[in-house]
């Protein structure tokens, strides 16, 4: 292979037969501490483990995506405040394209500027799987063929810099959390969990797909949280994690409380167990997080095992978690890397080495559960079907081409699939525990005649309808209308509001 290590040799680095060296990192850590090598023998991934700015972030992970053209590309979901990308890489056997039965995944970072501990090791992590993919590593090549993975190393680059600019000696607890329009991200997410409560009474409620308020849009959206929803409202996601940090603990949905005046209360979702599961593979293949010693950042809370439901831990609404899972197909944990949010430049390798396994296994276990795809009777995908388990009140919907991915434990499990239009089919699905991938499991559902009154959800096209994102084209897509021309300079959700004139439709009240 002619180009066996990641780093070209500029100027400020010095090179020898093995690879590119800095100097200055040399003399700050160890050799040992500052590369990152698999074994002597073999040549390695070597990584910088210093800070970097927004700008080299930028370069680092546009360099990356050439380097591995052939299985990564960057994107852009948008700009935040102050006009800065919110770049994206993706690693795929064919970036830019979803691929059928191929589940989708993604790490986000730096939501909170000043929590930038996992900024810096996805940043790591881009040039580690960069590389070793080049390298021949089986299992990264194995990964990357099998999954789309999508890295999002600072999702508030606004805050980082204000962050930044204290740096790791002078940084408190708070500056550069929040981006520039002083929100705190984590916040700002329509809170749908309140909806969900407000539901159980109803004998038949269910979790998932809950439409966005009107009421939010009357309050302050960041761009940074829009670019987001529009982002993961727009890509099959199955699996996310949301590094911050602060303490040392995985936590999982709910992070509101389902009683308003306890704000440290278990606040499961139907989906407790795959949540668990879900957060334990973090938390088990990091090398501290499962420790049981309950204070190490100096608070004490019921953590078990490196993992805690977040509403036991503190409940507030308006999280993207919650969102995720209440709004789209996809389940979202929140990694709390470690006590220090700001580390010293020469702890950065140390918390690569603790925390490389976890991403990985984290990754990996997106090919858990079930998939399938739902088709009718010609063969053709059903795009917006569900897939519902007995008794779990969460359903998930099919993607594009009928395929759909559910994250489940092991055991038995009774599946149904159905779709307005057509008739529901129900499976018997046995998932043995030590499952080294997702079962499959197909359906074919026929067309039926059916009276309104038996549809008991509403339609795909209500559903676009009423929500408000659909007014956009996705992300993806150029700017400009369909001859060229700009569009028009209306708010984005202008047709939304006009599109119904004074009264409520009456749809509108037949849903939940
Ligand atoms: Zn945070």
């Amino acid at each position: 292979m002619a180009w066996p290590y990641f780093l070209d040799c500029d100027r400020f680095f010095v090179s020898d037969q093995e690879g590119c060296y800095d100097p200055l990192v040399m003399l700050r850590a160890s050799q040992e501490t500052a590369l990152a090598r698999m074994s002597p023998e073999e040549p390695s991934t070597i990584i910088q483990f210093t800070y970097q700015s927004n700008a080299q972030m930028i370069n680092v992970l546009k360099k990356t995506a050439s380097k591995c053209s052939d299985v990564a590309r960057t994107y852009s979901i948008g700009r935040s405040v102050e006009g800065k990308d919110l770049l994206v890489i993706e690693f795929s056997d064919n970036p830019g394209q979803h691929d059928l039965l191929e589940p989708e995944v993604k790490l986000i970072a730096n939501m909170h500027g000043n929590e930038v501990l996992g900024r810096q090791l996805l940043i790591y992590l881009t040039q580690y799987l960069c590389s070793e993919y080049l390298l021949g590593n089986h299992r990264i090549q194995t990964l990357i063929n099998n999954t789309r993975i999508h890295i999002f190393p600072s999702m508030n680059p606004d805050g980082y810099d204000l962050a930044a600019a204290e740096g790791h000696v002078y940084n408190g607890w708070t500056s550069g959390r929040a981006n520039a329009q002083n929100i705190d991200l984590n916040r700002n997410f329509p809170d749908l969990t309140s909806i969900a409560y407000s539901r159980r009474r109803n004998k038949r409620y269910r979790t998932d797909h809950i439409p966005i308020p009107d009421s939010y849009w009357f309050g302050k959206v960041a761009p940074e949280t829009y670019a987001v929803m529009k982002w993961i409202r727009s890509i099959p996601f199955v699996q996310s994690a949301s590094l911050h940090g602060g303490e040392l603990v995985v936590s999982y949905p709910y992070d509101f409380s389902k009683h308003p005046l306890e704000e440290k209360m278990f606040s499961p979702t139907p989906d407790e167990q795959a949540f668990k599961q879900l957060a334990r593979t973090y938390a088990d293949a990091h090398t501290t997080m499962a420790d049981n010693d309950t204070d190490r950042c100096g608070a004490s809370f019921g953590r078990k095992g490196g993992i805690i439901n977040g509403a036991l831990w503190y409940s507030f609404a308006g999280g993207m978690s919650d969102f995720n899972y209440l709004h789209t197909n996809c389940f979202e944990i929140t990694v709390e890397l470690g006590c220090d949010k700001f580390p010293a430049e020469e702890e950065l390798y140390t918390e690569w080495k603790r925390n490389k396994e976890a991403l990985l296994s984290f990754m990996e276990s997106v090919h858990r559960g079930i998939k399938g795809i739902v088709k009718d009777e010609q063969g053709n995908g059903i795009k917006g079907a569900s897939i519902s388990i007995r008794g779990i009140r969460h359903d998930i919907r099919t993607a594009e081409d009928g395929d759909y991915w559910r994250l489940v434990n092991s055991g038995v499990h009774i599946l149904t699939a159905s779709a307005p239009g057509y008739t529901k089919v129900m499976k018997k699905v046995f998932l043995p525990a030590q499952m080294q991938k997702a079962g499959r499991v197909d359906f074919v559902l026929k067309k039926a005649v059916l009276e309104p009154e038996q549809v008991d959800f509403p339609a795909m096209d209500t559903y676009d309808r009423f929500d408000p994102y659909n007014q956009f084209e996705r992300y993806s897509l150029s700017e400009l209308g369909e001859n060229g021309e700009d569009r028009q300079e209306k708010p984005w959700w202008w047709g939304y509001f006009t599109q119904f004139g004074e009264s409520t439709p009456t749809w509108l009240l037949r849903s939940y």
